[in-house]
């Protein structure tokens, strides 16, 4: 069986958290697109723990973890990242973390010119994350990358090397000005970080189809949401990658498959990082009340989010993309302590209404049309059946279901694992 958890608005739906609690019925997680600009929060008995390049999957002992091709692979902020997480007890072996021969390798001159890039942008910036992953994949698309399975053969790699860094240098210092990117720091790179990682590289596709065929469960993990995809996102700010559900045979290695299950993340209210059109947003004290009961900085980065009410044109286009079959919806606990909540139910633009999410450069044209609900005053996460909910928070998820057109199994009401109701 696969199933696929992905998010349905601009990222940090609680993904990682809702991997990390339905990850029990699975025996594999796989990461299928992005890099290290991920970052997924997830409270459990362990601990806390912050994830950018791990699946969610690797809090679990029995659990088999896997970093897919269609992924971009920061090998330095990976080793960072899994030592970090033994210093909390977690175990990670080529026993349990699988890294595709074919996922591509983030490299620090990626880093470098993404800074550089946003520098030169100045005020007209993406809002990037800095963490070379728009360079990394445009190398992928000229041929012009460096994959791990090239690290299990050093002779072949290091002969690329010079050839690699000689193109580099006629953007990083011909265009940019900066100093050159040298064969040497390269080849020390792939030393230090690369050569350690052997043991975990091999051809992951091939894992995956043997586990399928054994009937194992596998679970597939997206990155950011539907809004941020580069095809059907808010382009150009968007991610560099297909975050979408339909994505994740090719981004694992199985094309050959399909997702038997797609579980749609969807937050209760809207977050937005970085820069693009969000036409919901709220601003001044409204944002702030918001943003600080939802704790809402980015977990990589540790930028305050925008924030806005439940978006249904931008969910429902969502839903779509992701191909959803059902939907945990997240944060729920956050909008209590309200008298009304709003809802963006609709969009205007030029005096007509727009239900439909539009072409994205005619987002910042769009005014957000509010419906107003009765909110509830009480603190709902000790709530862990529908029963226990005040009568308007379910009404609150009952006229976003409607509206959305798709079930909500999951509701989330607080950070922890066990903190959820299951609606069906
Ligand atoms: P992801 O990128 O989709 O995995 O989401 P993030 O981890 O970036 O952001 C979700 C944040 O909300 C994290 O800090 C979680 O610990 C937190 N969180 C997840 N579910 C809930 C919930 O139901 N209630 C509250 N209050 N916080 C939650
Ligand atoms: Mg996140």
């Amino acid at each position: 069986m696969l199933t696929s958890i992905c998010g349905i608005n601009w990222g940090d739906e609680g993904k990682g958290r809702m991997v990390d609690l339905l990850s029990e019925e699975y025996d594999v997680v796989c990461r299928y697109q992005g890099g290290n600009n991920a970052g997924h929060t997830v409270i459990n008995d362990k601990g806390k723990f912050i994830l950018n390049l791990l699946p969610s999957g690797i809090l679990r002992e029995n659990v088999v973890n896997v970093l897919g091709n269609g992924m971009v692979v920061d090998i330095r902020h990976l080793t960072e990242e899994a030592n970090r997480l033994r210093a909390q007890g977690i175990r990670i072996t080529p026993e349990n973390l699988k890294i595709s021969d074919k996922a591509v390798i983030t490299m620090p001159y990626h880093v470098l010119m993404d800074c550089l890039e946003e520098e030169r942008l100045a005020d007209k910036k993406f809002g990037s994350t800095r963490r070379g992953i728009a360079p990394v994949y445009a190398d992928k698309y000229m041929k012009k990358a460096f994959r791990m399975g090239e690290l299990l053969n050093p002779d072949l790699l290091y002969r690329r090397v010079k050839d690699i860094v000689e193109w580099k240098n006629l953007t990083v210092e011909k265009g940019y000005g900066h100093a050159p990117v040298t064969t040497e720091e390269v080849v020390e790179y792939f030393r230090t970080y690369g050569e350690p990682l052997k043991e975990y590289i091999c051809d992951t596709g091939l894992y995956l189809n043997e586990a399928n065929k054994a009937g194992k469960k596998i679970m597939f993990e997206a990155q950011l949401g539907a809004l941020r995809d580069i095809d059907f996102g808010i382009y150009p700010y968007t991610s560099s990658s297909s975050t979408i559900a339909a994505y994740a045979p090719i981004g694992a290695g199985v094309p050959n498959l399909k997702i038997d299950r797609s579980i749609g993340i969807m937050k209760a209210y809207s977050t937005c990082v970085g820069e693009g059109p969000f036409t919901a947003e709220y601003f001044g004290e409204k944002a702030v009340k918001l943003r600080e009961a939802g704790g809402e900085y980015g977990a990589a980065t540790g930028r305050p989010r925008r924030v806005g009410p439940f978006d249904v044109v931008a969910s429902r286009y969502g839903i779509r993309c992701q191909g959803a079959d059902e939907i945990a919806l997240t944060k729920l606990d956050v909008l209590s302590g309200h008298e009304e909540l709003e809802v963006c139910t609709a969009y205007e633009l030029n005096g007509k209404k727009l239900v439909e999410f539009p072409f994205t450069d005619v987002l910042d044209a769009c005014k957000p049309v509010f419906e107003t609900m009765k909110g509830w005053n009480c603190d709902i996460s000790a709530c862990r059946k529908p029963s226990d909910l005040p009568k308007e928070a379910l009404d609150y998820i009952r006229f976003i279901e409607k509206a959305c057109e798709c079930r909500i199994r999951y509701v989330s009401v607080g950070a922890e694992r066990e903190a959820y109701i299951k609606m069906y």
